[in-house]
């Protein structure tokens, strides 16, 4: 994340899935000093906020254990502050049909989370109404998150979305735009689905 140029300093986090449990970077440490046995790890199954570890989880774990368990294929999840999702969730905008890679987030649409405190359920609770039918949201005034079916996956997807807010608001700032009909969004999902986002470990 940090040589992709999606973090600023120590913002931003990640989870994934691991045999019932959800292991999720900890709270206030820059990534360049993380070691493995740092990680934190809370359970997928119980709710209640007991963690394992030497460090406290992220402190946005909240969201990250509701959308694993939101979904069973997802298996990570990644948060960012990436600079062009920012700008684009400080406008509130939902980013449209405007370039067919939308449809790697599973529609016609990148919706933008309604604003909560970072760290609360009502966060937690907003991010699962935007992330409807979707992979991935905007943050409003906050950032982005994004879930994949593994870490590189998700990571894939959290560039891929940085890229398409830059897209989207330089097309903006050019003033004039042709949007894709869903008809055409429809075919990219469903082209998508046989040959989109393979990794090489698949
Ligand atoms: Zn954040």
């Amino acid at each position: 994340m940090n040589s992709s140029g999606l973090n600023q300093g120590t913002s931003g986090n990640i989870s994934a899935a691991y045999h019932g449990k959800m292991l999720i970077s900890p709270s206030g440490i820059a990534y360049d000093d993380l070691e493995p046995d740092m990680i934190a790890s809370m359970s997928l199954v119980h709710e209640g906020d007991h963690y394992e570890g030497p460090c406290k989880p992220s402190s946005e774990w909240h969201f990250h254990r509701a959308i694993l368990k939101s979904t069973p294929a997802y298996e990570a999840v990644i948060h960012t502050h990436s600079n062009y999702a920012t700008v684009l969730s400080i406008g509130r905008q939902t980013i449209p049909a405007c370039h067919y890679m939308i449809a790697a987030f599973g529609g016609n649409t990148v919706r933008c989370a309604d604003y909560a405190t970072f760290g609360t359920t009502e966060l937690s609770d907003n991010i699962l109404v935007a992330m409807q039918d979707r992979s991935a949201c905007l943050m409003a005034n906050h950032g982005m998150v994004v879930a994949g079916s593994n870490l590189d996956k998700a990571m894939w997807a959290a560039v891929e979305l940085e890229a398409l807010s830059r897209q989207y608001y330089q097309a903006r700032m050019l003033g004039s735009m042709v949007l894709l009909p869903n008809d055409e969004i429809d075919i990219v999902l469903e082209k998508f689905k046989s040959y989109g986002l393979q990794t090489k470990k698949e």
